[in-house]
């Protein structure tokens, strides 16, 4: 065991040169004048290192929640689970964790386990020490100190950043049981920092990554967002696929090589790219396209989708997908509505397109008709068709709607070629 001073090392150039975040700067400042110690830990430090853009700011400290939210004003303590807290500035907030005690070392009854070992409570203070070995990964464990420029790296952190590696602090067997997510972070982090993950590490992903059933939904939704929100969903999602741990965020994934399967890449890629090019997202989009291969799959009867089977289906899948992930409730109503728009974007009678155009989810529905035309290699119009009604005038639109009717020999009609069976 090494001495608790030895894990202090100079710091890397690239982190004395660096401007970290004002507000989480003053905080540390703030704990340390009131006689804390005080560090920015985990994905900002490490994301310094290879030279990404830090996503957010954590501080770990040796005061306690109470403590912190003294001297705090603008503070609140969150979690029963993992007690925190949360310091406010604007609409910047802060999230400033209590240093923890090791499963070891601290009173094994106030660290609350289930059967299978997993952590249910731990709110045990401890060192700065200790709170290193309850870290995941050897690179989310260091510890900076940016006003007295000290840096604490038990576990060769940075060595494993610089050497692009994904390595448990522990056995990630036991601690994959202490917290089944884990498995999910690893595969996450390897995507988003182009990182190897330790063999060790992929073994307790194949032998522990059924856990991953035991923690709450809530809590799978929270990692969906991280996994499929942030530029990196089409990798994730392959790589969870052969790790077998996408059953336990995605409810149906279409076979490889199915129009399923294209219409979910698709989705993701499109996901990807909005990212990339600064535009919004929405996990509700996603799911719906997602979801919408398994929808028509069973509301389909002789190679057309039965509005019969379509409408009561829809509520079925979205639960088999809550048990997995908490869908929240305003997302159920989105993609309920994108969904019964696929319907009414085909069928375009009387002054329904007018309609339609008006809807608040059009924009939505658009994209994913474009995305369900791209992925069926349908050769319908109805994309174009769409993309003219939109910017034309009124008068052009009322001959597209009379021009579609005269060439439509039925209406009710629902669904593509490519993507029907
Ligand atoms: P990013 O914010 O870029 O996704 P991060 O490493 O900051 O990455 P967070 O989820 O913000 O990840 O967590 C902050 C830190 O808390 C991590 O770096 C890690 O040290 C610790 N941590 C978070 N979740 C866990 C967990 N499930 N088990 C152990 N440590 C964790
Ligand atoms: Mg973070």
């Amino acid at each position: 065991m090494s001495k608790p001073n030895n894990s202090f090392v100079s710091p890397p150039k690239k982190l004395l040169q660096k401007k970290f975040d004002k507000f989480a700067e003053e905080i540390i400042k703030q704990l340390q004048k009131n006689g804390h110690d005080a560090y920015l830990v985990g994905g900002c430090i490490r994301d310094q290192l290879i030279d990404i853009p830090a996503k957010d700011f954590d501080v770990a400290t040796s005061a306690t929640p109470e403590q912190i939210r003294k001297i705090f004003k603008a503070s609140r303590i969150i979690g029963k689970r993992f007690k925190l807290v949360h310091v406010y500035k604007g609409s910047q907030v802060i999230e400033v964790s209590t240093f923890r005690a090791s499963g070891a070392k601290s009173n094994q009854e106030k660290i609350v386990k289930d059967q299978l070992g997993k952590i249910l409570r731990d709110n045990v203070w401890g060192t700065i020490e200790e709170d290193c070995e309850r870290r995941d990964f050897t690179i989310n464990s260091l510890y900076f100190d940016p006003i007295q420029k000290k840096l604490f790296d038990k576990h060769q952190g940075i060595n494993d950043s610089y050497k692009r590696k994904i390595v448990s602090i522990g056995d990630p067997m036991l601690r994959f049981e202490e917290d089944p997510v884990r498995s999910l972070r690893a595969v996450r982090f390897a995507t988003k920092l182009n990182f190897k993950i330790d063999k060790q590490i992929k073994d307790a992903i194949y032998e522990k990554g059924h856990l991953l059933s035991s923690i709450s939904n809530a809590r799978r939704f929270d990692e969906f967002n991280k996994i499929f929100m942030h530029g990196k969903a089409q990798h994730n999602f392959e790589k969870l696929e052969t790790f077998d741990l996408l059953k336990h965020l995605v409810s149906h994934v279409g076979q490889s090589n199915s129009y399923g399967y294209r219409l979910q890449m698709s989705a993701l890629i499109n996901t990807d790219n909005r990212i990339y090019e600064g535009k919004s997202v929405t996990p509700g989009f996603l799911l719906a396209a997602i979801l919408w291969p398994k929808l028509i799959e069973i509301a389909t009867v002789e190679n057309l989708i039965s509005t019969r089977r379509f409408f009561p289906n829809m509520d079925k899948i979205l639960r088999d997908q809550q048990i997995l992930t908490a869908v929240p409730r305003r997302f159920y109503t989105y993609i309920k509505d994108i969904w019964s728009l696929q319907l009414r974007l085909q069928s375009r009678i009387k002054n329904q397109p007018f309609k339609v155009l008006q809807h608040p989810r059009f924009r939505a529905a658009y994209d994913l008709l474009l995305l369900r035309i791209e992925a069926s290699n349908s050769k319908s119009d109805i994309g174009d068709w769409w993309t003219k009604f939109q910017s034309c005038n009124r008068q052009t639109k009322l001959e597209m709607i009379k021009r579609h009717r005269e060439n439509s020999s039925n209406s009710k009609k629902f669904g593509l070629s490519g993507e029907l069976g």
